[in-house]
């Protein structure tokens, strides 16, 4: 399972490319040092934490073969310890390849990530999860003490949240990017009230560093941005969707899901890149309300 064509890596490759607007990809790899023991490595649209512990490091979405080879070369040039750990944020198969770059890692996600990766046509998903946790788990690096929680679904069922507590940093994959709001087609199995909630637990750490999976930056700020962007945009959907809940007319809430996209704007949001994607998040968001999902 762990093997595929290098067509497959070219083809997953260059969609990757295509699909999203942002530059970079064949930038050279900007690696953040944020603590002692504590790094990004942002390549290929995709950042991640590499944790050094004592015996061995842990790192996060390898994301496909070709960034996983890149951060394979950036961790050596960190330290010879091996890679010991992978914990996958969530399910959906963009970040979940290249796992096979590190044979002695164990793989920890979210237990429901097992009900999607048996359908990987691709054969991007490892063929095992060594350790799937329900709530929480913790992962001691002996550096450094790593949390894994679940919050609820987000982005996909089997969202985690990776939260370093000393060091009060977090990461998150694709519940939000810095000033941009993502392609809507990516957004079909997002849950944007699961997101508003997870952000808003986040809000209470505290963090210093708020690391995602698609932005450079890692300043909270970011979050917090994101997390005003998810209450106003609860609020514009909420709002109208609790009117026609009072109708009479027992489809009103359903045809609003046809004419609320184009309708809703959020000015203060404007100037944010992708913003022509706002229908897609308030559609999401009204399916969200009237649905669950
Ligand atoms: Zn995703």
């Amino acid at each position: 399972m762990k093997t595929q064509s290098s067509m497959m890596r070219l083809v997953m490759t260059a969609v990757f490319l295509i699909i999203s607007p942002m530059a970079g990809a064949q930038d050279a790899p900007r690696v953040t040092q944020l603590t002692d023991h504590v790094h990004t490595v942002f390549w290929g649209l995709y950042n991640g934490l590499v944790v050094i512990g004592h015996d061995g490091v842990l790192i996060t979405d390898p994301a496909n073969d070709n960034r996983a080879a890149i951060l394979r070369d950036e961790i050596a040039k960190l330290t010879d310890l091996p890679v010991t750990h992978i914990v996958l944020t969530h399910e959906h198969f963009d970040h979940i390849g290249g796992t096979g770059a590190f044979p002695d890692a164990q793989i920890v996600a979210q237990e429901y990530i097992k009900a999607v990766l048996p359908l990987d046509p691709l054969n991007l998903a490892p063929d095992d999860i060594d350790i799937g946790f329900v709530d929480r788990h913790v992962i001691d690096m002996g550096t450094t003490r790593v949390e894994l929680r679940f919050l609820g679904a987000g982005d996909g069922v089997a969202t985690t949240v990776v939260l370093l507590p000393e060091e009060r940093i977090a990461f998150t994959a694709d519940l939000y990017e810095d000033e941009r709001l993502t392609s809507a087609l990516f957004l079909e199995d997002t849950n944007m009230l699961g997101i508003r909630r997870i952000l808003g637990e986040m809000q209470r750490w505290n963090l210093a560093h708020a690391v995602t999976a698609h932005s450079a930056g890692t300043s909270p700020a970011i979050l917090e941005a994101n997390i005003r962007y998810f209450e106003d945009l609860y609020e514009a959907v909420y709002q109208p969707i609790a009117a026609a809940a009072q109708s009479d007319n027992p489809f009103a809430m359903y045809d609003l899901l046809d004419t609320l996209p184009a309708t809703v704007t959020l000015d203060a949001y404007s100037g944010w890149s992708g913003y022509e994607h706002l229908p897609g998040y308030v559609r999401r968001m009204a399916l969200a309300i009237i649905h669950g999902g």
